[in-house]
């Protein structure tokens, strides 16, 4: 009896996180808003770019030591779980199925229910742990690059890539020119002394696209052009669209809060950019720690909680967890707000 009433328990203080939808493993555990732990394991290719399958054996490999780290952090034990939330969509399907099979076998062991969270949700909840009420979320990762609102019943998708996402297109150039995965960091490192050289800026609409900006930059490079010189100005100009892009939907939507997210957006360049486009528009301008602002299992919990609190539908048995690699942020249905 204990065991069943255990699965329809109601009582939600403790959500445990899990983020597994590309290159990180992580687990997070937040109690009523608060972050007790955030632990996550990356996954790294030798070379090239993430290989799903690699990337999905990796999970499997680091998840029982994360989740244990984790539970250390937090100073609980498994027994004081209530909830399992896991970013079941959208992400790479081997990596989904990896995060899908962990979260199942504790929420079993456990008899506790499970909520599905969408990835890209998650990046912009996380803001309200540092008090945005209702932001425009500016989300440049790796494989993805939008900007996301809520609005009139959903999460809208306000702009996006027209073709790669800012970090793939920024870790493609790099590679090229021979700096391994991930190239955003040391790139940030060689513009610092660049100086500026005219590349296509690529805006229509709220959207953006890369694939000029990646052509020229390759041509450049073979011709001699330096490489810092490519770097900063690249930053510059991708920047300055996603900026472009950013403030329309602000414009757009007359909200008064930016938050940030996505591994591209640890850079102090694309922070600076969006800090003065803020103070020059009135608008609140929020910047997770780097912690919060790459992929990671406490932005997932946070979420879940959030969700769970407000709509109990939504916890379901781990039977019914299923993965959406392909869930478009606008196709949530949103019964929590
Ligand atoms: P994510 O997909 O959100 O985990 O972020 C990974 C992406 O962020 C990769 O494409 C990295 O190259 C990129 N990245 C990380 N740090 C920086 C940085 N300082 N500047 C630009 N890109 C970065
Ligand atoms: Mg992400």
């Amino acid at each position: 009896m204990g065991l069943v009433y255990k699965y329809n328990r109601l009582h939600l203080s403790m959500i445990l996180g899990i983020e597994c939808t590309a290159h990180t493993f992580g687990i997070g555990i937040v109690n009523n808003g608060k972050i007790l732990a955030n632990v996550k394991d990356m996954y790294k290719p030798e070379k090239g770019g993430i290989i799903p399958m690699d990337s999905a054996n990796h999970h499997k490999e680091v998840a029982e030591t994360v989740y244990q780290e984790a539970l250390e952090e937090a100073e609980i034990s498994e027994k004081d779980i209530d909830v399992i939330a896991i970013s079941n969509a959208p992400g790479l399907a081997p990596c989904l199925l990896s995060g899908m099979h962990f979260a199942k076998e504790k929420a079993r062991k456990l008899k506790i229910r499970i909520i599905p969270v969408n990835h890209c949700i998650a990046h912009l909840e996380i803001g309200q742990s540092l008090g945005a009420e209702n932001p425009v979320l500016l989300y440049a990762s790796g494989a993805n690059t939008q900007i996301i609102a809520y609005s009139s019943g959903k999460y809208r998708v306000f702009g996006e890539t027209l073709d790669s996402g800012i970090g793939n297109f920024i870790d493609t150039f790099a590679r090229y020119c021979g700096i391994p995965f991930p190239g955003g960091p040391e790139i940030e490192k060689l513009a610092l002394n660049g100086k500026y050289i005219e590349l296509p800026y690529s805006i229509k609409g709220m959207d953006v696209s890369f694939s000029g900006m990646q052509t020229k930059m390759k041509q450049l490079y073979d011709k001699g052009e330096k490489l810092k010189d490519i770097s900063y100005s690249m930053q510059e100009i991708a920047f300055a669209m996603l900026i472009e892009a950013a403030e329309r939907a602000l414009a757009h939507t007359g909200k008064k809060e930016l938050v940030l997210g996505g591994g591209v957006a640890c850079n102090a360049r694309l922070q600076d950019m969006a800090n003065i486009m803020c103070k020059e528009r009135g608008a609140k301008y929020f910047c997770p720690d780097r912690s919060l602002l790459v992929d990671n299992g406490a932005m997932i919990a946070f979420t879940g909680e959030i969700m769970a609190k407000r709509d109990k539908k939504l916890l379901i048995h781990p039977d019914k967890l299923d993965i959406s690699p392909r869930e478009r942020t606008d196709d949530v249905k949103v019964s929590w707000k």
